[in-house]
């Protein structure tokens, strides 16, 4: 077991023993936030034919050579053809078909006329332009060719990807099933929730429980609540084995540190877990211990609402997202400025959280509220993690600092 470990060493432990996960087929619709488990080559064009950008003639551009405002050309009106139908004759010279958007170009056909620079004399047209092959005209494949990959394995489907599937015909979407995670949490003073009677002295209720279960959600993880241990090794070693056997990782709360009653260690020795590390080199969320029993990690957080939360989106989100089949699963991260003061010192690796809020250009960042360790109130509106190194003095404003992105910037 490794001990105090950086950061990113805890990271990349932890991405070292993510286990791929396996695949399903959802419907087109469903499809939309899935992480696609192939790469997807187009089996046709899009648009699959040449076809008219507006409603017009189609003719042969030969024809119209010499034609201008004084010299119009005269082409005789074979058949008109509404979009989602073709012609039933061939553009020859001297001729056109009338067409409409979306309609296809007519056999030798090369250019279209919009209605407005026509004059129609009975069942002739007369053009008073010259025209170029191909002028007006969409030609199959545009938007994309026969053979391209359109959606890259590993990509998270955003709408446009479903309209590209859609297009292509392909209904059945080849996925990555998601993820499952098992929350136990552990405390003797931790009231379920949903228990509306008043809290007994010394009880407090579990907050974090529904909290991981919304950030999980969010990420297209499926929550599976465990149950709630008492600071005993064999109850919280019990519930462990429980979210062992019905997802693909455990999150547990509590009892990490090195209290008296902290007895995750002993409960995952119990059960013949390996403990990959314990305590990571930042505040806050240092008391973290990662473990892996047949090959699936259990990720014990700390019981402080933000030292557990800091440290689910630390390391739980990448490692999450790249069990999803994402290829993108890393944080991202962008130089920000601060925009009020951090008056403490930093003898420690630190992450503050924050909020990103892009004004006048700038990209500006503002602390969400108080920093402690127990407080839940300052992850709401939090969509950064705002690092600051070991070492550093108190804060400015202006201070240009880099800023994890961990939610949608609003
Ligand atoms: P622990 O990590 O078990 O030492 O707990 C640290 C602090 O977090 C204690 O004050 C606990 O009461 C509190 N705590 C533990 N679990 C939770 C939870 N699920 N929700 C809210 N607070 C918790
Ligand atoms: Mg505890």
């Amino acid at each position: 077991m490794k001990k105090y470990i950086s950061l990113e060493e805890a990271q990349s432990l932890l991405l070292e023993y993510c286990q791929p996960i396996g695949g399903e087929y959802v419907e087109l619709p469903e499809a939309f936030g899935r992480i696609i488990r192939a790469d997807i080559k187009a089996e046709e064009d899009i648009p699959p034919f040449t076809r008219s950008p507006l409603d017009g003639y189609a003719f042969i551009a030969e024809d119209t050579v010499n034609a201008d405002r004084q010299n119009p050309v005269s082409l005789r009106v074979l058949e008109e053809v509404p979009a989602g139908y073709t012609a039933s004759q061939k553009v020859v010279s001297g001729t056109t078909i009338k067409v409409m958007t979306g309609a296809p170009i007519p056999e030798g056909a090369n250019a279209v006329e919009k209605y407005e620079n026509i004059e129609v004399v009975g069942n002739k047209i007369k053009i008073f332009s010259s025209f170029k092959a191909q002028e007006n005209t969409i030609a199959a494949g545009e938007d994309v060719k026969k053979g391209q990959v359109v959606v890259k394995i590993g990509t998270k489907i955003t709408p446009p990807i479903t309209g590209l599937l859609a297009s292509l015909g392909i209904n059945n979407v080849p996925v990555y099933k998601q993820p499952r995670a098992a929350l136990v949490s552990t405390g003797d003073e931790l009231i379920d929730a949903d228990i509306a009677a008043p809290l007994k002295p010394g009880k407090i209720r579990n907050s974090t429980r529904v909290t991981l279960q919304g950030y999980l959600k969010d990420i297209g993880v499926e929550p599976v609540v465990i149950g709630t241990a008492k600071d005993k090794a064999e109850e919280v070693a019990f519930l462990i084995q429980q979210g062992l056997s019905k997802a693909d990782m455990v999150i547990t709360t509590g009892g990490v540190s090195v209290g008296d009653y902290d007895v995750v260690a002993e409960a995952l020795n119990s059960i013949g877990a390996e403990i990959i590390f314990w305590k990571i080199d930042i505040k806050p969320g240092m008391p973290t211990m990662v473990a892996v029993k047949d090959g699936k990690i259990i990720l014990g957080l700390s019981g402080n609402p933000a030292s557990g939360l800091v440290v689910f989106q630390l390391l739980g989100i990448p490692f999450i997202r790249k069990m999803a089949g994402q290829s993108k699963y890393s944080l991202p991260k962008i130089e920000a400025v601060l925009q009020q003061e951090f008056r403490k010192p930093s003898p420690k690796r630190r992450f503050l959280r924050g909020k990103l809020v892009l004004e006048n250009g700038v990209v500006n960042v503002k602390l969400t509220g108080s920093q402690g360790n127990a407080i839940l109130s300052s992850m709401v509106g939090c969509n950064v993690l705002v690092e600051i190194p070991a070492g550093s003095e108190p804060l400015g404003i202006g201070k240009k600092v880099i800023a994890y992105l961990v939610d949608k910037i609003d």
